[in-house]
């Protein structure tokens, strides 16, 4: 069954998540760790955890995505940044563990002029450093970026050499992100086969982890990231019905990002699931 879900507000916890999710019709979801402009996180509530891992035990949920507040920059000039960026990231997998089996997505960083060659290190170094801290039990993605200003990510050779440095690989995969890479010059419209050729040739397929469905408010290659409800920008909605399908996306977990309320998000599962039932 796909495996599908989008963006939830973690106001209220998780167990609620959880209820909202499978009121959608998603069988996983993401959340934002804490306020995405990276304020102090809420206390965990261990009872409510537990609440909520029964239930998706229950409905099916097998592993949800956590993804870090996107202005964490463990590529910054400014070295209080940059551990900022460590301290918030080892806070956000301290908390994980209470939900082993997950994925925590993050936004590489910017390099914001020192150049890819530095930003690409400095990662590398915050994650080595994460890494050596505990053997946790959450995977770390690598978001692919449409390559905005001076993003670091936008490039799969960008990520595959963050990867490439990091000790300890098997605890560092990549989400995809549909809007990010068409803005970002990869043609998943018109040759997503040779996109995904790309892809497992620079980084490897198998390190993929999670996919976040987004259409772009923009064309091709424009490196702008603006994500678009499913079928109304320009990816369109076949595009979309080949991604579900693709027999090397469709066990993956799938993630709408798209600028809509819980019942639009209901919308999209439902039509994304029929695409999946009725292939064309
Ligand atoms: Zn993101
Ligand atoms: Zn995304």
């Amino acid at each position: 069954m796909l495996e599908i879900g989008c963006h939830l507000s973690a106001a209220k916890g998780f167990y609620h998540m959880g209820k909202e999710a499978v009121s959608i019709g998603a069988n996983t979801f993401q959340f934002f760790t804490r306020n995405p402009r990276g304020s102090r996180a809420k206390a965990l509530d261990e009872a409510d955890v537990d609440r909520f891992l029964a239930y998706g035990q229950e409905q099916g949920i097998k592993r949800i995505l956590a993804h870090a507040p996107y202005t964490l920059n463990p590529c910054s000039k400014d070295e209080h940044t940059r551990e900022f960026a460590l301290e918030t990231m080892e806070d956000d997998l301290r908390r994980m563990e209470y939900v082993p089996g997950s994925c925590y997505n993050f936004h590489p960083g910017s390099h914001v002029g020192q150049g890819a060659e530095t930003g690409i290190r400095m990662i590398a170094d915050t994650l080595n450093r994460i890494l050596e801290l505990e053997d946790w039990h959450t995977t770390l993605l690598l978001e692919t970026m449409a390559g905005k200003g001076t993003e670091v990510g936008g490039r799969f050779e960008e990520l595959a050499s963050i990867r490439e440095r990091v000790e300890r690989k098997e605890k560092v995969g990549i989400c995809l992100d549909t809007c990010h890479v068409y803005d970002g010059g990869y043609d998943i419209v018109g040759d997503l086969d040779g996109v995904l050729r790309e892809f497992d040739r620079v980084i490897g397929l198998s390190h993929l982890k999670a996919v976040h469905l987004n259409d772009s408010k923009n064309p091709f290659a424009s490196h702008k990231d603006r994500h678009e409800k499913i079928g109304e920008g320009s990816l369109g909605l076949e595009t979309f019905r080949r991604i579900v399908n693709h027999p090397l996306l469709k066990d993956l977990p799938f993630y709408l990002e798209t600028p809509n309320e819980l019942p639009g998000y209901a919308a999209e599962i439902r039509t994304l699931r029929q695409m999946v039932r009725d292939p064309d």
